[in-house]
């Protein structure tokens, strides 16, 4: 299947910052991409949006560079101060919102149920939730790896159904998510087989959900990562920030 490399921003960039780096991955990307497909996408901070667009109407290269979010409200629109509904996003052609990433559920207490209330918000205006999943160092160590990503997948499917087919999965285990640890490529597809036989009970659709791998992902480590038989992409934090890297995911991604 042809893989997906999500950047995701995080609260980093501004005006200036974006311009500079969109308009040198618009320049890198005819070439990452030209021995194979890939898809391409960048979760930027929602103010950013209208930029975004603007620099894609004067960039053709930036058409291959989909639109995504970082999240995304479980409502869908009312007296929710300080929200953006999926409906918001849409307007902005946004293709992606990752739903559920670590440090939503860390800092702001989001819990499996309200992850799954956000990707169906999301599906039901046509953009895929990228659903994040992925264990603690503690619960790592207490061996509890497959217990914890099987019960935030398992809040997904049961709000979401039969439209489960239409999510990307990512699994981020906690521990190398800006910490330059990154799971072997073997403790990865361990895991990425377990999603996978998850999905299979409850779509039939299982093999063509793309499931992505995050958690220091960097240039030099894509490759054998993304050589996975489970393992369908990457979302990229810190070297998403940095075009080269970034394009060298990507040509990793499309090799
Ligand atoms: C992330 O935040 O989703 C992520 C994978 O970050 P990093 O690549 O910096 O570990």
């Amino acid at each position: 299947m042809t893989k997906l490399i999500a950047g995701n921003w995080k609260m980093n960039g501004s005006l200036a910052a974006n311009e500079a780096l969109l308009s040198a991955l618009a320049g890198g990307l005819p070439t990452a991409l030209s021995s194979a497909p890939c898809d391409v996408a960048v979760c930027i901070p929602a103010p950013y949006f209208a930029q975004f667009q603007a620099l894609a109407a004067t960039m053709p290269a930036l058409a291959a560079v989909a639109l995504g979010a970082q999240d995304v409200s479980g409502q869908s629109a009312g007296a929710f101060t300080g929200e953006v509904s999926a409906a918001m996003l849409k307007d902005f052609a946004c293709r992606y919102a990752i739903v559920g990433h670590s440090e939503r559920r860390q800092y702001h207490g989001e819990t499996d149920a309200l992850v799954a209330a956000k990707a169906q918000q999301a599906l039901a205006v046509g953009i895929t939730p990228i659903v994040c999943v992925g264990e603690t160092l503690a619960e790592r160590e207490a061996g509890t790896t497959t217990e914890v990503v099987k019960r935030q997948l398992a809040a997904v499917i049961h709000a979401n159904g039969h439209c489960i087919s239409e999510i990307v999965l990512a699994y981020e285990p906690v521990w190398a998510i800006g910490t330059g640890k990154t799971a072997s490529p073997e403790e990865a597809q361990a895991v990425h087989a377990v999603l996978r036989a998850q999905l299979a009970a409850a779509t039939e659709h299982a093999s063509r959900v793309k499931i992505i791998y995050g958690g220091s992902m960097n240039a030099a480590n894509a490759a054998i990562l993304l050589a996975q038989p489970d393992i369908d992409g990457g979302l990229i934090g810190g070297a998403s920030l940095k075009v080269a890297d970034f394009l060298s995911i990507v040509s990793a991604a499309a090799a």
